[in-house]
């Protein structure tokens, strides 16, 4: 494959030769284009793809956030891609997945040098508060087995797009780090993390990262809304998660304990 002509392509050699002992956790499919890495990934793990399959695209031409929401970038700007795993047992395992694949991520860009790396519950990787990713978490259950596409965009540079018309405002890796390291070194990184951190999820459930989780959390203590579908649902003081992931949220009514649906938290 001709690099020059794709410098934002990824190389599998390369990222075999990056991983060190993670290597063959991992295989890779790199494509030019596609609608969602998360959608193409899922209709390969159904045609029966193998554990670690991580699925790399230059361009989304359409990337998801949760439910129905877009998550822009470009070849240049972002480094957006999708990994399928299998995890022994029901659904009820993978309560705290998405949180869980969050301080895989911190833990990947604190090995990179990054500073003010945080995480927002229950999917958004921060930058000194402003957003730098996000995660994806979509399950779908096989005999015995649960299967989980894992999506991760993170913003190299800030993406190509109007920043107004982002409810958060975007964080990009670039304003934290100069110069930026080669795009192989920051995903083998996050591989490494992201495969030692699910095989802790995998024996312990979330209660066993919960702690890291909260050192992380960038919105402790604050007095947020929670929106349901749009809708302002509760507001409280933001106390972070609980052993399975759901917020907690303290109200007027005491503790409440909330799981990850359509809910989105807001400052209040
Ligand atoms: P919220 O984070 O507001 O609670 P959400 O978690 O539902 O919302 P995500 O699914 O994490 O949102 O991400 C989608 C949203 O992120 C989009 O609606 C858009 O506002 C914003 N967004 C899209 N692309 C980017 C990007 N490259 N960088 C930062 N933000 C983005």
């Amino acid at each position: 494959m001709d690099q020059s002509s794709r410098p934002c392509q990824i190389d599998p050699l390369r990222m075999d030769s990056l991983l060190g002992p993670t290597r063959g956790r991992f295989t890779f499919e790199v494509v030019a284009e596609c609608s969602s890495t998360s959608s193409l990934l899922a209709e390969r793990a159904r045609q029966g793809a193998p554990a670690g399959l991580l699925l790399v695209a230059d361009r989304q031409t359409a990337g998801r956030g949760r439910r129905g929401r877009s998550w822009l970038s470009s070849p240049e700007s972002g480094l957006t891609f999708s990994v399928l795993w299998r995890f022994a047992g029901g659904v009820s395992r993978l309560a705290g997945l998405s949180l869980a694949v969050g301080i895989a991520v911190v833990r990947a860009l604190g090995s990179c040098g990054v500073r003010g790396v945080g995480l927002k519950w229950p999917n958004d990787i921060l930058l000194e508060g402003d957003k730098l990713g996000g995660i994806l978490v979509e399950l779908e259950s096989e005999p015995r087995v649960m299967l989980a596409v894992i999506g991760i965009g993170l913003n190299l540079q800030l993406p190509p797009a109007d920043q107004e018309s982002f409810l958060h405002r975007p964080a990009a890796l670039a304003q934290a780090l100069s110069p930026l390291p080669d795009r192989h070194q920051i995903l083998a990184q996050v591989l490494i993390d992201l495969a030692e951190v699910l095989d802790r999820f995998a024996e312990g459930g979330f209660s066993v990262l919960r702690s890291e989780w909260q050192a992380h959390h960038s919105w402790q203590d604050r007095q947020v809304r929670l929106l349901d579908g749009g809708r302002v649902d509760r507001e409280g003081i933001c106390l972070g998660a609980d052993e399975d992931g759901a917020l907690l949220l303290r109200t007027p009514a005491g503790i409440e304990r909330c799981l990850s649906g359509d809910l989105s938290l807001r400052v209040a």
